[in-house]
This record gives C-alpha cells, sequence and structure tokens, in this order.
C-alpha cells in the first residue's frame, strides 16, 4: 500500500458449505483447512475487516468458460452416482463434491465481479477444492474445477477485459491452468513453484514451456529447489514475476494462492515461513497498484499443513489490507 494512502477494502469469500466435500478422512485435502484459516483471522482481527461477499452456485454455462461440458457433466454424475474418484486415486470425491466446487466457482466470479466492480479493491476468497491442476477435460491431483482459470476467462469475455495475467503461488506447477491458456495472448500465466519436484507431482513446469502459437511467451514457469526459503521465494517475485508483470500490464491479477510452500507442508519441500508469503504478497500488491489500481483476486490452491496455514494466510491476507502485521 502506498504510504498515507487510503487502506483498500478486501472482499472474503468463505462459506461452511465449502466444507462438505470430503475427500476422506486420511485425505490432505482436509475440510479442516477452511476452518482453520477462518480461525486464524477471526483470532487475529482480520476476518472483521474484510468485506464477505454474498456468491451464488456457479452454473454450467459457467464451468463451460475453461471446461468442456463433457467434462462438466462426467464429474457432476460421478459424484451423483457415489463414485470414490476421478482422474487420479488422489482425485478423490464425495457425492457433494460437484456442488462444493460449483459454489467455490461461483465464489471466485463473485470476487472477480466485486473487484471489477469497484465495490472492493481486492479480494481473498477462502474456497475448496482447489483449481490449479484441473484442465479443459479433466480433473487433477485435489483439483476439480478450475476457480482461478474460471475468473480470468469470465473477466475477459464476460467483462470486457484485455489482459489478465495469473499469478500461481502454489508450491506444485498449476497444470491445469497452463493447459487452458497455452495458446492464449490475453492471459500471462506466471507460475513459482518447486521444480523438480521430490514427489515428481504433476511433472511440468519446466522452464523451457512457454506457450505455444499465438501464446507463445505468455507462460512463464520459475522454478524453485528443494529446501528454497524465504528469500528464494522472494526473489521470484522480484526478478521473474514483476517483470513479466510490468510488461504485460494486467489490467487484472488473479492469484492462485496456494500455501504449500511453507517448511512444514507435507507435500512439497520448500522452506517458506509466513513472513515469506507476506513479503512476497506486498511486492505482488505493490506492482498491482502500479498496473491495474491493485486490482487482485487471491483464490485458494494448496496448503495442507494444518497448524502452518491459518498463520501463513493470516500474513497473505494483511498483506492484501495493506497492513504490517497479521
Ligand atoms: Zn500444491
Amino acid at each position: 500500500m502506498a504510504e498515507g494512502g487510503p487502506a483498500p477494502t478486501v472482499g472474503w469469500v468463505g462459506h461452511p458449505f465449502l466444507r462438505h466435500h470430503r475427500p476422506g478422512p486420511d485425505h490432505p485435502e482436509s475440510p479442516l483447512r477452511l476452518e482453520v484459516i477462518e480461525g486464524v483471522l477471526e483470532a487475529k482481527g482480520l476476518l472483521d475487516r474484510l468485506v464477505r461477499l454474498r456468491f451464488a452456485l456457479a452454473t454450467a454455462q459457467d464451468l463451460a468458460l475453461v471446461h468442456h461440458p463433457a467434462y462438466v457433466e462426467l464429474l457432476r454424475l460421478a459424484c451423483e452416482h457415489g463414485f470414490g474418484y476421478v482422474a487420479e486415486p488422489e482425485t478423490r470425491i464425495c457425492p457433494e463434491s460437484f456442488e462444493v466446487a460449483s459454489w467455490a466457482s461461483g465464489g471466485v466470479l463473485a470476487a472477480t465481479d466485486a473487484v471489477l466492480d469497484g465495490r472492493v479493491g481486492r479480494a481473498f476468497c477462502a474456497v475448496r477444492p482447489p483449481g490449479h491442476h484441473a484442465g479443459p477435460d479433466r480433473a487433477g491431483g485435489f483439483c476439480l474445477v478450475n476457480h482461478a482459470a474460471l475468473a480470468a476467462e469470465h473477466a475477459l469475455r464476460r467483462r470486457g477485459l484485455a489482459r489478465v495475467a495469473v499469478v500461481d503461488l502454489d508450491a506444485h506447477h498449476g497444470n491445469g491452468t497452463q493447459a487452458i491458456f497455452w495458446e492464449r495472448p490475453d492471459v500471462l500465466y506466471l507460475s513459482v513453484h518447486e521444480h523438480p519436484l521430490t514427489l515428481k507431482y504433476p511433472g511440468t513446469g519446466w522452464p523451457g514451456e512457454t506457450g505455444a502459437g499465438p501464446g507463445a511467451g505468455f507462460t512463464r514457469n520459475v522454478c524453485l529447489a528443494h529446501g528454497a526459503g524465504n528469500d528464494e521465494f522472494v526473489a521470484a517475485q522480484e526478478d521473474a514475476v514483476l517483470p513479466e508483470l510490468e510488461a504485460f500490464r494486467p489490467e487484472l491479477v488473479i492469484l492462485s494462492m496456494g500455501f504449500d510452500a511453507l517448511a512444514t507442508d507435507p507435500m512439497a519441500h520448500l522452506a517458506v515461513t509466513s513472513d515469506g508469503f507476506r513479503r512476497a504478497t506486498g511486492r505482488l500488491v505493490e506492482a498491482a497498484e502500479g498496473l491495474c489500481g491493485g486490482r487482485i483476486v487471491s483464490v485458494l490452491e494448496g496448503g495442507y499443513d494444518l497448524a502452518g496455514l491459518g498463520p501463513a494466510a493470516a500474513a497473505h491476507v494483511g498483506a492484501l489490507l495493506g497492513t504490517l502485521t497479521g
């Protein structure tokens, strides 16, 4: 935030129903993730400073912005008929999963409208299941529907924007988002992730993957080595993400905000702390202030250490609010 400027308003998307996607008691993508985030935001007095946004269920037309209708129908039927998973054994579903994912997308679309209408300056969407591994016609990882990609398409096709950037700070590469926008010059996809990842998921995100056809040069993968910490994480923003944003001049920044780069996270091997998330978010906020009126829609992706997730999300939200503590 510019010194002396007014504090920005930050919208909040969250709802208890989003906890009804239950991938199983031993699955890392637990409904408790939302509970701990909300609990810490409340305890730190941050939740009261957010503007709670109303939202509706995303429709089939909404989901078709980035997903093939046949995939959406397959996912709906798989949930309805009680299948245990789609795509990969860890992509677990329950009967409520399709509806929860649709509510999550609806929340992110509402946040995008609120930011574009100027009702809030930025927004944080505490939604699940996450989305960045979901591609045009498939689920992947713990992801069913790609909420961040939907928000970008909504802003471009329905709200008339010409350029949207999707910045992905999850510890894993967002292979779904990359696939969706691979040939597109109007979406800049920037992913900062651990690579090569010891757990080998998803296996994409090499620096040489930069888009194709009209989208050549509009995908950028920034790799962090095993064990990279706050300095490397923030340097990735300063040395790679911010220069790309400045060259692209987005009208809106969608943030795929994972917290699995935390040192304590079981799904990756980075060593970022809450302070690293605060500093990285602060850099992005400053850049967005100069480029697009500060318009950021932040969408929760991964983050599986239940003890560390709440404080990390609070540091992120504090930086979106422009406060140095949180
Ligand atoms: Zn992840």
